[in-house]
């Protein structure tokens, strides 16, 4: 006989995760489904590792960019990747670990396997079948790999993860976050790295200002960009290497070549055709702003939701905040998934949060937004032979000059936003933020001084 929850979570990525621990935490009998590791992709095989190797870059930039100017006569005999690599992957064991003293702290019951719907109340894994009044679907994605001869002798950002020798010379290619930030990492490590991207910049749809700075650091720092070129064909040659033909007629040959083209929704498979779930025309799940799915009782949150926002603390909250308003009576709880702040790890980092300069203007009309924009050295480079660039901007709306955007490429910016990202959350306007005292010297400070 089928095992009866309050809840089921299939899949724990950290939509799943949160959502499963938040509804026990308010008393419902809790079961959780995981195919592969706990975590997710943003654990195992995405912000966590990411944000290690853009560390490990971080040290690889301060070592020989920066240190010779600040006294330091160094001399690196050499960089081992499997030592950063097994650093790592250690802690993400770590990690692991302490997700399931989570879980079991809060009692909600870990089964590991995949799951599938049989039905819209039942979920079938490991032969076992298990009842729950609500389910999530919070199943996450893949990398997408294009339809193109020879692809599959390219890896993708879980490839990446799998690298246990550097590749010596990389073609990367994409031109969202994880191309960029990818590119940007084997740079810095020392990879001759190439980013390939199908029109005139990465980060296109981002504030022109963000990825115009990016392309002018790019120029001086690397990775070497080829804009205009959009892949053929790949081939993989008898030494071991590989040939990225281009529809442009150039070719390169490379050591590695990574995809990093956008990622499709994992809902084939789990069953989705036993249930109502409606999907839309590329795989997504179809949710209500509470994120009810089209069979009542089923729910979606994360990366398979169709017009989400593919990031962890979104769906994260968005978790939570479903299990609140089925296991803690908060009826109207529901994700704002309007203004979210957000950070491209490249080098340097980008923050963005809101409406980008050409979005205010086509929203408000030209004459009914000010942008204040900022450019100075960052004070850490400054000092040596290495002077890199900051740019900021606050895009203001409206009479009173309401903050719509803010936006900054520059030394320490991944930390910077989310203080900002508050005020613009409470909707401070350029007046609170002239309010506000400089904290100096940091770079922090110019959004409080913009003229
Ligand atoms: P994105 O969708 O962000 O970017 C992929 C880009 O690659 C497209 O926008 C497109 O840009 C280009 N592209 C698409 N198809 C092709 C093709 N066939 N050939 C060449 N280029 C192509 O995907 P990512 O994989 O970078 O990331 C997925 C999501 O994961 C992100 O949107 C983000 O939400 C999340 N993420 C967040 C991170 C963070 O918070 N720091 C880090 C990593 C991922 P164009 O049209 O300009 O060519």
């Amino acid at each position: 006989m089928a095992q009866h929850f309050d809840y089921i979570c299939l899949g724990a990525g950290s939509g799943g995760i949160a959502s499963a621990n938040r509804a026990a935490m308010r008393g419902a009998k809790v079961l959780l489904i995981e195919a592969q590791h706990v975590g997710g992709t943003c654990v195992n095989v995405g912000c966590v590792p990411k944000k290690v190797m853009w560390y490990g870059a971080q040290v690889a930039e301060a070592l020989h960019l920066y240190a010779k100017d600040y006294g330091f006569d160094v001399s690196v005999n050499k960089f081992d990747w499997n030592t950063l690599v097994d650093s790592r992957e250690a802690y993400i064991e770590r990690i692991h670990g302490s997700y399931d003293r989570g879980l079991a702290a809060n009692g909600v019951t870990l089964v590991r396997g995949f799951g599938k719907f049989v039905d819209s109340r039942t979920i079938e894994v490991n032969g076992e079948q298990y009842t729950a009044d609500h389910i999530l679907v919070a199943t996450g994605g893949s990398p997408t790999i294009p339809n193109i001869p020879g692809a599959e002798h390219g890896i993708d950002s879980n490839g990446f993860f799998a690298l246990r020798e550097q590749p010596k010379r990389v073609a990367v290619i994409g031109a969202g976050y994880i191309a960029v930030e990818l590119a940007g990492v084997l740079q810095a490590l020392g990879s001759e790295t190439h980013l390939f991207v199908r029109k005139h910049a990465p980060l296109r749809n981002f504030d022109p200002m963000l990825s115009q700075a990016l392309v002018d650091i790019m120029a001086e720092e690397g990775p070497q960009l080829h804009t205009n070129s959009t892949p053929e064909s790949v081939i993989k040659n008898l030494d071991g290497s590989i040939t990225l033909k281009l529809e442009n007629g150039t070719s390169y040959e490379v050591d590695c070549l990574i995809w990093a083209i956008g990622r499709q929704p994992a809902t084939a498979n789990i069953g989705l055709e036993n249930t109502q779930v409606q999907l839309n025309e590329r795989g997504y799940i179809i949710t209500d702003e509470q994120q009810n799915t089209t069979d009542k009782g089923i729910y979606c949150v994360g990366d398979i939701m169709a017009g989400g926002v593919e990031l962890t603390p979104v769906a994260v909250k968005a978790g939570r905040l479903l299990s609140e308003r089925l296991f803690n009576g908060m009826t109207n709880a529901k994700m704002d998934y309007t203004v979210i702040p957000t950070v491209v790890f490249s080098h340097p980092p980008i923050g963005t949060m809101g409406l980008t300069e050409p979005e205010a203007k086509a929203q408000y009309g030209e004459d009914k937004v000010k942008v204040y924009s900022s450019t100075f050295t960052s004070m850490y480079t400054a000092v040596t032979a290495h002077r890199q660039p900051c740019k900021m901007k606050l895009i203001c709306a409206g009479e009173n000059e309401v903050v719509v955007g803010i936006h900054g490429i520059g030394f320490a910016m991944d930390e910077i936003l989310q203080g900002f990202g508050v005020a613009m959350k409470m909707g401070a306007t350029k007046a609170d933020f002239d309010a506000v005292v400089a904290i100096h010297p940091t770079g922090a400070e110019e959004f409080v001084t913009l003229r």
